[in-house]
């Protein structure tokens, strides 16, 4: 899952733009809830909150790294839902 970092301004752009629905606004700043984010994979090739960023305050999270086969199966849970 990726993460937002505390330079986040608040622009609401990465929002609409999540396939899964997992980022939110919240108390100070902007969050991903790890359980619905798949890095994209299964909608795209990029994390699209990551290509409209304009700060770039979005890296992977270290406390969350899933293989690609790991994300696949994140996608198809989601999915089935
Ligand atoms: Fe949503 Fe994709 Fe960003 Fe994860 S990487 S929060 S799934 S837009
Ligand atoms: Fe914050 Fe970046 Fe999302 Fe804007 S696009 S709300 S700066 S994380």
């Amino acid at each position: 899952a990726l993460m937002i970092t505390d330079e986040c301004i608040n622009c609401d752009v990465c929002e609409p733009e999540c396939p899964n629905g997992a980022i939110s606004a919240g108390d100070e700043i902007y969050v991903i809830d790890p359980d619905l984010c798949t890095e994209c994979v299964g909608h795209y090739d990029e994390p699209q909150c990551q290509q409209v960023c304009p700060v770039d305050c979005i890296p992977l999270d270290p406390e969350r790294r899933e293989s690609r086969d790991e994300l696949m199966a994140k996608y198809e849970r989601l999915s089935a839902t």
